[in-house]
């Protein structure tokens, strides 16, 4: 039978299992759960946990909820979200990631001092990504939100800026991003490299794995950004890697019989069941 191995490193970042932990123990307990938002960009674990029983719902329909208890995931929340929730009187358990809500609190803190002198705050991050409206909320929408170096001429350069980074972004860019500020800038320029060890650590560490296997399948969700990075990440090195969103995509023609062996890897987003029924897919084909 082929070997078929599933990389330790691949599966739930830390926050993403917290959260999805405290969904499961309010399903568990029997309350009706409604999470604002995907509580995770896996189609295959988002369906698993609404068979369960917890729905996924917009900020906007909280005023609707009759009962049951909401759900902030690991990317977070601006506080517009709290309120909404309150003035509706709705039971909450908050599911953002420490990792998040520490960052929150950092860029509150900078919003306030900056705005004393006159400074602004600048986010590297996706524009409309639920993580990167929380970290806008915290400075009241005022954040100069860029998605990368290209937009830099967003900044004011006349004025002190103090520069935060989405968690899940590279600090490669962040560290262009940086130097083009320093260079146009006329006044301080701060800035703070808020990546998340969580992922940035897993580009090589996939990549050392991808590298070991003659074949790679990669599992991820479609709408998954962390996905598309460590997918890419394996390709570059190992070009027989291939995506899928679960078993049922996995090809034979990958596997011919001199294939002995394949590796299974996948995104902070990604269930390790999952990654477990492609592994057991693969070793049934040939
Ligand atoms: S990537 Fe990091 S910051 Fe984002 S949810 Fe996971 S552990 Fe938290």
């Amino acid at each position: 039978m082929r070997i078929v191995e599933i990389d330790k490193y691949s599966g739930f970042c830390f926050g993403v299992k917290k959260a999805i932990e405290s969904a499961s123990d309010l399903l568990d307990s029997g309350k009706e759960v409604f999470c604002v938002g995907d509580i995770v960009h896996n189609e295959a674990e988002s369906k698993r946990l609404n068979q369960l029983g917890m729905s996924i719902i917009t900020i906007e329909q909280v005023k609707d909820i009759k009962g049951g208890t909401v759900l902030f995931r690991a990317h977070g929340e601006p506080p517009q979200s709290y309120a909404s929730v309150e003035k509706a009187g709705i039971s909450l358990k908050d599911a953002t990631c420490p990792v998040v809500l520490k960052l929150h609190q950092r860029i509150k803190k900078a919003y306030a001092a900056q705005k004393e002198q006159g400074g602004q705050i600048v986010i590297y991050g996706k524009r409309g990504h639920a993580e990167v409206t929380g970290l806008a909320g915290q400075t009241n929408n005022e954040a100069i939100i860029i998605e990368d170096e290209s937009e830099i001429d967003a900044v004011d350069f006349t004025r002190p800026v103090e520069l935060f980074a989405q968690t899940t972004k590279s600090p490669e860019v962040l560290r262009k991003i940086v130097d083009l500020l320093q260079q146009k800038c006329q006044a301080e320029v701060k800035w703070h490299n808020t990546t998340c060890k969580q992922v940035t650590g897993r580009v090589p560490r996939i990549q050392a794995f991808a590298k070991s296997y003659p074949v790679i399948v990669f599992v991820g969700g479609q709408k998954s950004s962390n996905a598309k990075v460590l997918f890419k990440a394996c390709e570059e090195v190992n070009p027989n890697s291939y995506f899928v969103s679960g078993p049922d995509e996995v090809k034979e023609e990958w596997f011919t019989t001199a294939i002995d062996k394949a590796g299974v890897c996948g995104a902070t987003s990604t269930p390790q069941w999952l990654m477990e029924d492609v592994a057991e897919k693969i070793r049934t084909i040939g």
